[in-house]
């Protein structure tokens, strides 16, 4: 491989076979399309759970069932209905029964996925390691979306991103070595927690959200202490100048607030990704 920006962000990208990325991207697809599910149906679950009450609730539905269906007119979709992409494009993106609109979430999902999946593997070459970064690259897609779309980051995601992120460093099928893994999680965690209960006793308000704490501990995991740093600068101003365009637009509500998560997630892409560290 020869050496220049290519070599060292995906080194390997000239030593996969076409088979390989072939089953890769066709894996984001699939896999990219049950993230649409997580996407819509997880924060309806959490809301329903603890808001019971609440009227207008979705119908109760757990990730497996009820089958996947129109949100408009609640037909059920038929196999051919639910081939990823495609059956976007067949439908011009329109629901076959009601010709409601389908979200352009929908394929945009399935189709990063893929290229994100495709990545794992220039990145990592073929191996557990690719299949890892495969599902830290999904879960953090999933909860950036879902963030932005309900302010909500769930437990079940950012747990799942931590644990796998220490037992993939644990068994050293991660770039981090466990110490720096461990020690990332908890500051990661820790920092925001200080960050917020500053800006709560300057403010009175509260400025963060408890899923942000536990988001940042979950990528500390992966990207490991030494990247915090980077990480937290990156989602910060990134987040402050999308803060200041909404304002100007007239776009951000009453008390001000804009999901944070998606910020935290690319952030934490870009360092697991790119190998951002302050290089200690
Ligand atoms: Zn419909």
């Amino acid at each position: 491989m020869p050496p220049g920006a290519m070599g060292w962000v995906l080194p390997h990208f000239e030593a996969v076979t076409s088979l390989q990325i072939a089953v890769f991207a066709v894996a984001g697809l699939v896999i990219g399309s049950f993230l649409n599910v997580v996407i819509y149906r997880l924060p309806r679950m959490i809301l329903a759970h603890e808001l019971p009450d609440l009227p207008n609730q979705a119908p109760a539905f757990n990730l497996n069932t009820p089958s996947s269906h129109c949100p408009h007119c609640q037909y059920r979709l038929a196999w051919f209905e639910l081939v990823p992409v495609l059956s976007y494009l067949g439908a011009l993106g329109h629901c076959r029964h009601c010709q409601h609109r389908i979200a352009w979430r929908y394929p945009f999902v399935e189709l990063l996925t893929s290229v994100l999946f495709s990545l794992c593997l220039f990145k990592f070459g073929l191996g557990l390691p690719a299949v890892l970064a495969c599902f830290f690259s999904a879960i953090l897609l999933a909860l950036a979306w879902t963030d932005a779309e309900t302010f909500l980051l769930p437990d079940a995601l950012t747990q799942a991103l931590l644990w796998v992120g220490l037992v993939a460093s644990a068994m050293s099928l991660s770039l981090t070595p466990l110490v720096e893994s461990l020690a990332g999680a908890v500051f990661g965690y820790g920092i925001l927690w200080v960050v917020s209960w500053l800006f709560q006793a300057l403010t009175g308000k509260e400025g963060m959200g408890q899923g942000d704490l536990k988001l940042l501990a979950g990528l500390g995991a992966w990207v490991g202490i030494w990247s915090l740093l980077p990480l937290i600068l990156l989602a910060s101003v990134s987040g402050l100048i999308f803060g200041v365009i909404q304002k100007m637009r007239g776009q951000l509500g009453d008390n001000g607030h804009f999901a944070f998560g998606p910020f935290l997630a690319i952030s934490g892409f870009a360092c697991f990704f790119l190998g951002i560290s302050m290089g200690v």
